[in-house]
């Protein structure tokens, strides 16, 4: 998967429509103390699903969306859309190319995602980047303080980091959503043969 452009509206001190094409190789943001290039980094993690105001830097989750200043009103909504590229190996050959991931928070309203512009889950949004082996909490995305945590690790920790490097962490999260479906088939088996059991 390949991070193609990155649009904000909204969000942090990124106030204005913003657009940051991603191009091939390394990218490095650079600017003085304060400037917003945290903010970029969180905006990625944020779109890709990061559930956690906390790791945002915020007290909650509507904290994302420009507060305002002295000069200017705060703003009602926050948007963040990512532009990925997926080949054919990795999406399958009907699902290649680019994709549009937004996410998008309104005051009160809580956040809601789209793909390509049509509504999808925040799960459909997690597991498009998990089988990606990328995501929220990708240890790709190395923010400050990061490599002293990766450092201090525990051992479960760093299996995780692992897991992620080999891309088999989309591959926990489907198990996860197969063992809840069995159980659910389980119990409603169980009620069936309870239920034949008082008619016979
Ligand atoms: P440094 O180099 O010091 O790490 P930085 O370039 O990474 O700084 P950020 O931490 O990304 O900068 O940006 C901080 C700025 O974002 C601060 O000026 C802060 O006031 C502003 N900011 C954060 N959240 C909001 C918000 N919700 N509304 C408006 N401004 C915000």
């Amino acid at each position: 998967m390949k991070f193609k452009r990155l649009k904000l509206s909204g969000f942090k001190s990124f106030v204005e429509p913003t657009e940051l094409r991603i191009e091939r190789g390394l990218t490095g943001v650079v600017g003085p103390n304060g400037c917003g290039k945290s903010n970029l980094l969180e905006a990625i993690r944020w779109v890709m699903g990061e559930g956690s105001p906390k790791s945002l830097r915020g007290g909650g989750m509507e904290d994302v969306i420009f507060a305002g200043t002295q000069a200017r009103p705060p703003r009602d909504f926050a948007e963040v859309s990512l532009l990925v590229d997926r080949d054919a190996q990795e999406a399958g050959e009907d699902q290649a190319g680019e994709m549009e991931v937004t996410r998008r928070i309104e005051r009160g309203a809580g956040s809601a995602y789209r793909m390509n512009g049509r509504d999808v889950r925040a799960k459909d949004v997690s597991l498009l980047f998990a089988d990606a082996a990328t995501g929220a909490h990708s240890p790709a995305l190395v923010s400050q303080g990061k490599i002293g945590a990766v450092i201090a690790a525990k051992p479960q920790q760093r299996r995780q980091l692992l897991e992620e490097a080999a891309g088999i962490s989309g591959l926990h999260a489907r198990r996860k959503d197969a063992e809840q479906k069995l159980r659910a088939a389980e119990n409603n088996l169980e009620r069936l043969d309870r239920i034949l059991g008082e008619q016979a």
